[in-house]
């Protein structure tokens, strides 16, 4: 089976397994006990923190682990939504992750405005300025890269308009670690991340942020905001996952060619096809079209007997029918929406395995033809 659906999750590294066990079974003290041996794996989630707020230009007091980006969402509009004034008003876009768009549509109901966007899907700053400086915008948000397109986002410009005006801006950045080499999220207030996007273990993830954010009381680990053991051994492994990543992010970029001549081929064997974003920066791993003709999941269906696991969009709305943030921004209609086919890539695809999936979409268009005309001349 080959696997396209990377950006959902991403199976775990070799180190980051072989941290993950040795963890389990050497680092298992509480990090909070006052003997030696807690002494011990209190410095190694030390340094995990230190290297890993480093990295990315925060300071190690600055970071809380959680159990994944969903979590590290759903804090900062809580905190915030707590926090600020009745009349207080956020910002965002409206393909933000269902984790932000819901934390914020439950914390700050009909005081959401959203960020204009252009036909190809990336966000557009010119008069943001000006709706910040006359509205009482005190929270701002705004993903890194979309999980449905790959879309990149403006998010560098948005956090220093905001760092101008002294308005914390969040960013989700859990598709863009680990997958793009540029690291430095200083100019955010906050920022998210997901470790089993990156080829770390699942449930481990943290939340950067210049605001302390309290997210669980009692206990007064995680210097008071996340109370509640740590996960040592997902630390370590998370960590494991991000050294081995961050060394090869760089020649991962080269393989958007590959991405890109898989959609040439799905064109010529798949008239009709809509591909998203191809006018706009993506990340190098991710394509989503709409296919033209049939539901996605015959097409998940065929292409899962054939040997390919794709995706019919984001992991989160494959049980939702016509949910899809993306295709409602994007101006698809609900049936075109029904048709959204999303494949990701990372470390293990290889050039042929692209070549041999758009093949491998040419088979399943012609089986779903054979097998409509079959049973159209049945029910004749
Ligand atoms: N944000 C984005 C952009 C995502 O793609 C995802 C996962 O698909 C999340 C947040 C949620 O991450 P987690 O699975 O760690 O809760």
């Amino acid at each position: 089976m080959v696997y396209f659906d990377n950006n959902a999750t991403t199976p775990l590294g070799a180190s980051a397994l072989h941290a993950y066990k040795t963890a389990l079974e050497q680092d298992w003290h509480n990090p909070s006990s006052p003997y030696r041996a807690s002494a011990r794996i209190r410095a190694i989630l030390d340094r995990a923190r230190s290297d890993l707020a480093k990295s990315f230009g925060f300071k190690k007091e600055e970071l809380t682990f959680t159990s994944g980006a969903t979590e590290s969402n759903n804090a900062v509009f809580a905190h915030f939504g707590k926090k600020l004034k009745p009349k207080s008003i956020c910002l965002l876009s409206p393909f933000e992750h269902s984790s932000v768009l819901e934390s914020a549509k439950n914390w700050f109901k009909d005081r959401i405005h959203y960020l204009p966007s252009d036909d190809s899907g990336v966000v557009v700053l010119d008069g943001v300025e000006k709706i910040l400086n006359e509205e009482d915008i005190s929270l701002v948000s705004l993903m890194a890269a979309n999980n449905e397109t790959g879309i990149l986002q403006p998010w560098q410009d948005m956090a220093g308009l905001c760092s101008s005006k002294g308005i914390h801006f969040h960013c989700d950045a859990t598709q863009w670690i680990g997958k793009l080499a540029f690291e430095d999220f200083s100019l955010c207030t906050s920022f998210s991340a997901s470790a089993h996007k990156f080829s770390g273990p699942k449930g481990m993830g943290w939340l950067a942020s210049k605001e302390p954010i309290q997210m669980q009381i009692g206990g007064g680990q995680e210097g008071n905001l996340r109370g509640g053991t740590e996960n040592i051994p997902g630390i370590i492994s998370m960590l494991s996952a991000w050294q081995e990543v961050k060394s090869n992010t760089a020649v991962l970029n080269d393989q958007v060619s590959w991405r890109d001549q898989f959609e040439m081929d799905l064109m010529k064997v798949m008239p009709g096809v809509k591909i998203l974003g191809s006018k706009a920066q993506r990340l190098w791993n991710t394509s989503l079209f709409v296919a033209p003709d049939y539901d996605n999941l015959s097409w998940v269906g065929k292409l899962d007997k054939i040997g390919f696991s794709v995706s019919t969009g984001s992991a989160c709305s494959t049980n939702k029918i016509g949910y899809s943030s993306i295709a409602s921004s994007m101006g698809l209609s609900k049936t075109e929406s029904s048709r959204l086919i999303r494949v990701s890539s990372y470390f293990e695809q290889t050039q042929a395995d692209w070549s041999n999936l758009a093949i491998a979409f040419g088979h399943a268009w012609e089986e779903l033809q054979s097998e409509a005309s079959r049973s159209s001349v049945i029910s004749i």
